[in-house]
C-alpha cells in the first residue's frame, strides 16, 4: 500500500481523509467510525462494505487490558 495513494483516499460518506490501519488492513474514518476493508491491496470504499467500529473497542495497536483470560478472542494473532 503506497502512502501516496492514501492521500487521495477519502471517506465516501463524509469526504474526510482516511487513516490506514496496517494491522487490520482497513481504512478508518474516525468521523463516521467506519472501517473500509482493503482486499488484495485494493481499498473497498463502499459504505455497504464498511465495518462499524465499536466505540468500546479501541482501534489502536494497544492490546486489551489483561484480566479477561477466560474470554477467547477470535482475532487471529501473529503468534507463530
Ligand atoms: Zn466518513
Amino acid at each position: 500500500m503506497e502512502s501516496r495513494l492514501l492521500e487521495i483516499l477519502v471517506c465516501p460518506v463524509c469526504k474526510s481523509s482516511l487513516r490506514y490501519d496496517r494491522q487490520r488492513q482497513e481504512l478508518v474514518c474516525r468521523a463516521d467510525r467506519l472501517a473500509f476493508p482493503i482486499r488484495d491491496g485494493v481499498p473497498i470504499l463502499l459504505e455497504g462494505e464498511a465495518r462499524e467500529i465499536n466505540p468500546a473497542s479501541r482501534t489502536s495497536s494497544e492490546p486489551p487490558p489483561s484480566g479477561d483470560e477466560g474470554a477467547e478472542t477470535s482475532q487471529p494473532d501473529s503468534r507463530s
